[in-house]
């Protein structure tokens, strides 16, 4: 059988990996400041997530969600406290899109309505109903179409309150990512966010941050809506969470009625799963990540903002975007071919960094030296 080749290939194969560092076939190092599209947070290997992972394994690493399950216990109350939101309930899935799928049916569910505000730019996941939340056309397939999504431009408060005196208490929810990753590193204002806060409560609609990329510290916030100073009723995440063993999750705030039934997989939750992202919370908790993000990431954008060939410097902590000219748009396939430097992009021009939290200021240097060099070839 052939594979189904469904990815644009990069010509590279890694087969090592540790902290930032990845090595291809040959034994050529790189640095990885893609971190596998943001899932990397604690390193590749790390000691303490190998060393939970590899004994959860060894005792038991899957049973089923029939019998009771002290490690998603754990995970919750490890996750509250971590997070700051120790009344939310946790749900268990397996990836970004079920999250979000889950989340935009709870919503539903709660409230019985049917409508959906979603954003321009929006990248939410592959499945039913968080692919007709997504704004790509492309991947909305016939049997997907829903007239129940309404697209508005990000950051635009006079639009979002023109659509609830439209749709008023049709409303069910509201998506948004609090940086925009798919969409190009697009930060969402934190007067956009207290406007979706004010206008979802007041409506009775569920407010649902999507936190797939730009949750779990990246930000040096848990959740990046975190810096408007404002509580989602739903939190959905995935990536960062298990690095890079899949799980995903909903938060689900005490507001939203719970629905016994509506809820459930196969996957969700289970003990290798738990066990992964227990080792990740613990390590972001012990090594302080989220501040060594918030840290590393300022000196990065304000580094990268002295640079005058480039655009725009978007982002927060270590989630950037680097906004170049269209006619600099191979510098990022330089990056790796010359610097050897994984970097991911949002389109060509737009660069993205998604390293792990734990990278160091001389990864960051390398990078601002290796990018120093690519540019001035401009
Ligand atoms: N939401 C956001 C913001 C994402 O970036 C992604 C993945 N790129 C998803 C949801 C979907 O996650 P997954 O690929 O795990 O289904």
């Amino acid at each position: 059988m052939n594979l189904f080749d469904v990815y644009p290939i990069n010509p590279v194969a890694i087969t090592k990996a540790e902290g930032s560092t990845v090595w291809d076939a040959q034994g050529n190092e790189y640095l990885d400041l893609y971190g596998g599209h943001a899932v990397i947070s604690i390193g590749h290997t790390h000691p303490h997530y190998l060393k939970r992972i590899t004994e959860q394994l060894a005792q038991i690493g899957f049973y089923s969600n029939s019998v009771e399950m002290p490690l998603q216990r754990q995970l919750a109350d490890l996750l509250g406290k971590v997070s700051g939101r120790l009344d939310y309930q946790l749900f268990l899935c397996n990836s970004g899109a079920e999250a979000n799928e889950n989340a935009l049916k709870l919503a539903s569910f709660h409230n019985g309505r049917k409508k959906v505000i979603a954003f321009k730019g929006a990248f939410h996941g592959r499945t039913s109903l968080a692919v007709a939340a997504t704004d790509n056309p492309k991947i909305v397939a016939p049997v997907n179409e829903t007239d129940n999504v309404v697209f508005l431009p990000f950051n635009d408060v006079e639009a979002l309150e023109h659509a609830f005196t439209t749709y008023g208490e049709e409303v069910s929810s509201v998506i948004i990512e609090g940086i925009q990753g798919v969409g190009g590193i697009r930060v969402a204002s934190s007067e956009f966010l207290q406007k979706i806060r004010a206008l979802t409560t007041q409506y009775g609609a569920v407010f649902i941050a999507d936190s797939v990329q730009c949750g779990y510290g990246r930000t040096g916030k848990f959740y990046s809506h975190d810096y408007a100073g404002i509580n989602a009723d739903i939190y959905s995440m995935a990536k960062g969470m298990g690095n890079g063993f899949p799980i995903g999750a909903i938060a689900i705030s005490p507001t939203i009625t719970p629905w016994f039934g509506m809820l459930g997989t196969t996957f969700g939750g289970n003990h290798l799963a738990c066990a992964a992202a227990l080792a990740v919370l613990e390590v972001i908790q012990r090594e302080e990540l989220m501040q060594r993000a918030a840290e590393l990431g300022s000196y990065l954008i304000e580094e990268l903002t002295k640079f005058t060939a480039i655009r725009e410097v978007r982002g927060r902590g270590l989630m950037i975007g680097i906004d170049l000219p269209e006619e600099l748009s191979t510098v990022k396939r330089d990056l790796l071919a010359k610097n050897r430097i994984f970097t991911g992009e949002a389109k060509p021009n737009v660069i993205r960094l998604l390293p792990a939290l734990t990278m160091t200021k001389s990864h960051a240097d390398q990078f601002l030296e290796a990018l120093d060099e690519r540019l001035k070839e401009f």
